[in-house]
């Protein structure tokens, strides 16, 4: 089995100071894969910078215009949550760049499947603005790349970060030849993700919202998938299956209210592979989005690896919540859900 995967010391001089989102997250993963050994049975890919006019799949001329500018002048606040340091414009580009050369080696069959360990983040960019520790949104222009440099036809895009990817959804709202899946914790930040955002026009349908209560953990999530994204993925049969992994649903995490365990992450991604494998060949590009407990991200995203390698011991040294608080009943939400995606 072929992974790989991108770093590259360049995403640590996005310096955002006090901050959840910052370097430490990615020496937390590489250190945690270093010390476990299994960065030896992975595949390092060299990050490139993305090119403007690749920036311009997704986002707009001036805005991108904007950001290079804020970069130049030595950084400054996009948004009250998302900063900029001297180092951030080409940390960015080389996020994006790095995720769009891990899509393109699993397109061509070099690699099987990939992880873009990078940052910052992509999901909450929108085609105008920066938002939520997110500046160019990786994932939704790695998408637009593999449709139109490639010529792919149909993707799956899976969100589990526990935040709604509301930067990815608007990207594709009206495009068909994405299907865009996101759980996440709802209420929450950004507030967007209803179920009852499906896309517009001949997109209708495509978009695939499963906001789910405070309080989830890895039984609410098995349910969710094999009840209503395994159904939808293989109704949809995607040729690539694009992952915007964020770790904040595990129970460690201090930004969300979730009870996802490390090996709940394993779990999630055992039925990612098992779709990839049946649908798309294995072809899976897993980038990374959110996820602020140090621990619980190194051990998942090393988890996520084993996983997509084969590996069967899955280490959880975190283990179960410390509190566990009572699991919400999702059945209603199923149900609804099953409605308005016509899986009766
Ligand atoms: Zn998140």
């Amino acid at each position: 089995m072929k992974v790989g995967y991108v770093y590259d010391p360049i995403y640590l001089k996005h310096d955002t100071g006090n901050h959840p989102e910052n370097a430490q997250r990615l020496e937390a993963i590489i250190s945690h894969l270093e010390k476990t050994g299994i960065i030896k049975q992975l595949i390092p890919i060299e990050p490139r910078p993305a090119t403007v006019e690749e920036l311009a799949l997704v986002h707009e001329k001036q805005y991108i215009a904007h950001i290079q500018e804020v970069g130049m002048r030595g950084g400054g606040w996009l948004d009250p949550d998302t900063a900029m340091s001297p180092g951030s414009y080409d940390a960015a580009l080389y996020a994006v760049g790095g995720t769009i050369k891990a899509a393109e080696a699993v397109i061509n069959g070099e690699l099987n499947s990939a992880f873009a360990l990078v940052r910052p983040p992509g999901h909450h960019a929108t085609s105008r603005r920066a938002m939520g520790f997110c500046i160019f949104n990786n994932i939704a222009i790695a998408a637009k790349y593999a449709l139109s440099k490639h010529k792919l036809e149909k993707i799956l895009i899976l969100d589990f970060d526990v935040h709604h990817g509301n930067g990815t959804q608007e990207a594709f709202y009206d495009n068909p030849q994405v299907l865009y899946i996101s759980t996440h914790q709802y209420p929450h930040y950004p507030g967007t993700g209803s179920f009852d955002e499906i896309g517009s026009g001949i997109a209708k349908g495509t978009k695939v919202n499963i906001p789910l209560p405070a309080g989830s953990g890895d039984a609410e999530y098995q349910q969710v998938f094999e009840q209503i994204i395994v159904p939808i993925v293989k109704r949809f049969s995607p040729q690539l299956i694009l992952v915007s992994a964020g770790y904040d649903l595990h129970w460690a995490d201090q930004l969300a209210m979730m009870q996802v365990t490390t090996t709940g992450f394993a779990q999630m991604t055992k039925l990612i592979k098992e779709l990839a494998d049946e649908l798309c060949g294995g072809k899976m590009v897993f980038g990374l989005e959110g996820g602020y407990n140090l621990t619980a991200l190194a051990t998942s995203v090393k988890a996520t690896f084993d996983v997509l390698l084969g590996n069967r011991d899955i280490e959880d040294p975190l283990g179960q919540p410390e509190k566990r608080w009572n699991a919400p009943n999702i059945d209603n939400l199923i149900k609804r859900l099953k409605e308005i995606h016509k899986l009766l």
